[in-house]
């Protein structure tokens, strides 16, 4: 994808509702490591779902 024609995008995060920016480097960031989803969380709601993860594997 050309990055020019890349934007900032409005998601809305599946844990709180809150709507949240997924900015063009965070979507370059995601391309470059081969995500093809669109982030459900938002920031906050990631961390704490990271690590509630972390938490369910030990
Ligand atoms: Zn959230």
């Amino acid at each position: 994808m050309d990055k020019a024609e890349m934007k900032h995008r409005i998601l809305t995060c599946v844990e709180c509702g809150e709507e949240f920016v997924f900015t063009v480097g965070a979507q370059t960031y995601f391309l470059e490591k081969g995500y093809h989803q669109s982030p459900k969380r938002c920031k906050a709601c990631h961390a704490k779902f990271k690590r509630d993860k972390k938490f369910a594997r030990t």
